[in-house]
């Protein structure tokens, strides 16, 4: 019984805006929809869908929890 694989990895886009940063996903695994998160990581999406945001550039400077 296999009740939590491994999350699945999406690319993210970084969105700067001014004085926060976020993280576009564009294409949600489980509904399709772009969903925002606030880092990049584990995130659990609006609609419940629980994935590992990555993004592919190098790295930005940002404070954000990998
Ligand atoms: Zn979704």
């Amino acid at each position: 019984m296999l009740a939590n694989p491994e999350p699945l990895v999406v690319t993210g886009t970084l969105l700067r805006t001014s004085g926060a940063a976020q993280v576009a996903v564009a294409d949600c695994p489980n509904c399709s929809a772009a969903h925002r998160h606030l880092a990049v990581g584990l995130r659990t999406a609006p609609c419940g869908a629980t994935y590992i945001v990555r993004i592919p550039e190098a790295r930005t400077g940002l404070s954000v929890a990998a």
